[in-house]
């Protein structure tokens, strides 16, 4: 379906990305990945999506706090894919603690890796998008782009940022071809997440599994942790002639947690 399609996206060496990269070349989607990760392990994920679904891949390693790697990442991928047809705007880190004890470093590196990169890829991607007349960009926002939590003051600004960015970056381009959505993870089985599970179980003297279940017990209703290819699938979906109507939505996956 996504055929001769070439997609971008960021934070795909892990979790939710990687998943959303493996569905986008299952569909047939060339695929460039971003991320950290040990130079092997990337190796190994592009030889996996190379053979498994015979399209083109390339990586890049932009740190994406910096904006000259996110400059040179979007004209190394205009250069290798003439087009970046799909751009997924989905890294992303996460830091705890309450507001006034909030480390101010922190604060900025969530903002600009989890709120500022996924404008500085949007404004170099979308002139050729709306050259080309078809694009979509897709946010990875978050259930905490919709409501708040303790301890995540930098988070939750970040991603209710990001949902704004998503309304105004989808009606400048409304007409024009180009979409831009926003989905919204509750909790995604993730080594982000992981880190949360564990930390919890350290500070409460419980076993991870108990830290597991009282993480879901508090927010997510369903009581079970959405999956990476799930997310990967809404993006395929988003990216489909079946979503061409669909922008400026942030789109919840989250076992129930925002319907409370
Ligand atoms: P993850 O830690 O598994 O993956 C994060 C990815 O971002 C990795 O590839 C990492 O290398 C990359 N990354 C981090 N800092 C970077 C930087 N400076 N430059 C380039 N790449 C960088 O996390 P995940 O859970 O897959 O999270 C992906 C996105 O989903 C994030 O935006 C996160 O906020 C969001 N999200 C996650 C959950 C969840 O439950 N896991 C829920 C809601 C939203």
């Amino acid at each position: 379906m996504l055929k001769g399609k070439n997609a971008l996206v960021t934070g795909s060496t892990s979790g939710i990305g990687r998943g959303m990269a493996l569905k986008l070349a299952e569909a047939g989607a060339n695929i460039m990945l971003n991320g950290f990760g040990a130079a092997e392990e990337i190796a190994d994920l592009r030889r996996h999506i190379e053979t498994t679904y015979k399209v083109g891949v390339d990586y890049h390693g932009a740190d994406l706090s910096r904006v000259a790697d996110i400059e040179d990442m979007m004209k190394t991928a205009a250069a290798k894919f003439g087009l970046v047809d799909i751009l997924i705007n989905n890294a992303g880190i996460q830091h705890t603690a309450p507001t006034e004890a909030f480390p101010v470093d922190k604060w900025d590196a969530v903002i600009a890796i989890n709120l500022s990169s996924a404008f500085h890829a949007s404004r170099l991607a979308i002139p050729a998008m709306k050259a080309a007349g078809w694009g979509r960009i897709i946010n990875t926002a978050s259930v905490h782009g919709l409501v708040g939590s303790v301890h995540k003051v930098a988070y939750v600004a970040a991603k209710h940022g990001i949902v704004g960015m998503t309304k105004v970056v989808a009606l400048e381009l409304a007409g024009s071809g180009v979409t831009c959505n926003a989905i919204a993870p509750g909790w995604v089985a993730t080594p982000l997440v992981q880190k949360q599970i564990d930390a919890r179980a350290a500070a409460e003297g419980i076993s991870v599994d108990e830290a597991r279940k009282k993480l879901l017990g508090e927010k997510q209703p369903s009581m079970a942790f959405a999956e990476t290819d799930q997310l990967g699938a809404l993006a395929v979906f988003l990216s489909s002639p079946a979503a061409d109507q669909i922008t400026g939505i942030t789109l919840p996956m989250d076992g129930g947690w925002t319907a409370q």
